[in-house]
């Protein structure tokens, strides 16, 4: 089944056809879209409609499940309270019309509110405090309902939540096809990708071929994605007797780490002179042993110093624009539609595959190896690495978010389509596509 939400307006909508816009992915990039969308969907105007299908493999629509509500407690935020936000605020550029400011509250604003409703001692914290993930998950989903909600007050708008993984999209008629795992076909006149995080079968690439084939050879079992943990790290897996590798030092083994630990019952002591103690529950695995490249755990973050000027960003020392220039002009290989490519998956083979990764105009289109471009696909999030590497954090405010102003940059074109479609032209196209979603 995959309608199990459906948001339509109360009164009746004109009959001519919707333009339909399918979001996939339906995480906190799709709660930051909304939130935009739904602020300037008076431009709609009256006599025109708008269908959103929003896809979600996870259910979990708002938080997406890297922050799902339903993950392990013992997994943080690496951002303090104060420093992540859920809608546009004054300091982005051209974002259009704002909030009024109650109803864009940080992820602190937002707790604190939540405490003084309920009491939980989650909820409780400072501006400076480190909310867990599932705190943030939980107002996620709230905005994200809040957004949805403010979309469909415009009568000429439907919203439909799937419950579903898109496995392709299609060329079809005059626009394109999203079709679903289950077998379902959804036309639309535009997609956004906002897959964020994904993973795959590390088999495909040698460095996972060596660690699986290291693991089946020694009768351990492989994990090459922990989430969700208390199924991909239980008790049947990492029980006690076992001992769990952990291949890495970065958020995810802290996330482990911590699962593993706090998570089966045990506890962190201050002991003066001594740091902090662990005093197990005997549900423990009897060792974790991690490792990396470096050895380091990450570093932390907890209070962000950088600049908020309009630039938004931390301006580099070393790998300044003109370094990147540089880098590129030596490394990079030139794309015919314009776009230099960065990031290529490997194949099982070795070889590089062709086309590579998704190569993205600025504006976040595909660009294909035969350099053609299809306006109607947009690509907000970690695929496109071919345009800015792992740039995916959650929204933060007072910044001038680079997450918030790529969002503008899809709305801006979205609504000129919009307008454009309205004066009896079609969307300009690019040639017709095909490609795994
Ligand atoms: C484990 C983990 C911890 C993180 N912790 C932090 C943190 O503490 N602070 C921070 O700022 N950032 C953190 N990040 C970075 C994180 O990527 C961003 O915070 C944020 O989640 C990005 O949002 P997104 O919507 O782009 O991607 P995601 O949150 O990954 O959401 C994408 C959603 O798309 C869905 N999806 C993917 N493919 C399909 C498909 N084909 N069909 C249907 N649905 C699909 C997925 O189920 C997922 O829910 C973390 C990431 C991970 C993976």
């Amino acid at each position: 089944m995959t309608t199990p939400r459906v948001h339509a307006p109360a009164r009746t909508a004109p009959a001519v056809p919707p333009y339909r816009l399918v979001l996939v992915g339906g995480g906190p990039r799709a709660t930051y879209l909304l939130e935009r969308l739904s602020a300037t969907v008076d431009r709609l105007g009256e006599g025109r409609r708008l269908q959103v299908r929003v896809f979600e493999r996870t259910g979990e629509f708002g938080a997406g499940q890297a922050h799902s509500p339903t993950q392990s407690r013992t997994s943080y935020l690496n951002r303090i309270g104060c420093q992540v936000s859920f809608a546009a605020d004054d300091t982005v550029t051209g974002a259009g019309p704002l909030r009024p400011e109650a109803q864009r509250p940080t992820l602190h604003e937002w707790c604190r509110r939540r405490f003084e409703e309920t009491g939980e001692a989650d909820f409780d914290l400072a501006p400076e405090d480190w909310p867990k993930r599932y705190v943030h998950g939980l107002a996620l989903r709230d905005m994200f309902d809040t957004f949805a909600a403010d979309l469909t007050r415009h009568p000429g708008v439907e919203l439909h939540l799937h419950r579903a993984e898109v496995v392709d999209v299609e060329p079809h008629e005059d626009g394109l096809c999203v079709v679903t795992g289950d077998g379902e076909r959804h036309p639309a006149d535009e997609v956004v990708l906002l897959t964020g995080h994904s993973y795959h079968d590390p088999r495909r690439a040698p460095a996972g071929r060596r660690l699986a084939g290291l693991a089946d050879r020694g009768g351990a079992r492989y994990v090459p994605h922990p989430y969700p943990m208390d199924v991909e790290l239980g008790p049947d897996r990492t029980g006690p007797g076992t001992v769990a590798g952990c291949a890495g030092t970065g958020l995810t083994a802290i996330d482990a780490v911590l699962h593993l630990t706090e998570g089966r019952g045990g506890t962190f002591h201050d002991a003066p002179g001594h740091g902090l103690v662990y005093r197990p529950s005997g549900d423990e695995p009897a060792g974790i042993v991690a490792f990396s490249g470096s050895g380091l755990f990450t570093f932390a973050r907890p209070d962000n110093h950088k600049p908020s000027s309009s630039a938004g960003d931390h301006p580099g020392t070393f790998l300044t624009d003109e370094a990147i220039r540089r880098l590129r002009a030596h490394a990079g290989r030139p794309n015919p539609g314009g776009a230099d490519r960065l990031w290529r998956n490997e194949s099982s083979g070795g070889a590089a595959f062709e086309p590579g990764g998704l190569d993205l105009t600025a504006d976040f289109h595909p660009i294909r190896s035969d350099g053609g471009i299809d306006r109607r696909v947009t690509v907000l999030g970690v695929p496109s690495e071919g345009a800015r590497s792992f740039l995916l954090s959650a929204l933060r405010p007072n910044a001038n978010h680079y997450v918030m102003r790529d969002t503008l940059i899809w709305l801006d074109r979205f609504w000129h389509t919009m307008d454009r479609a309205d004066r009896g032209r079609r969307p300009r196209q690019g040639q017709r596509t095909t490609w795994p979603a």
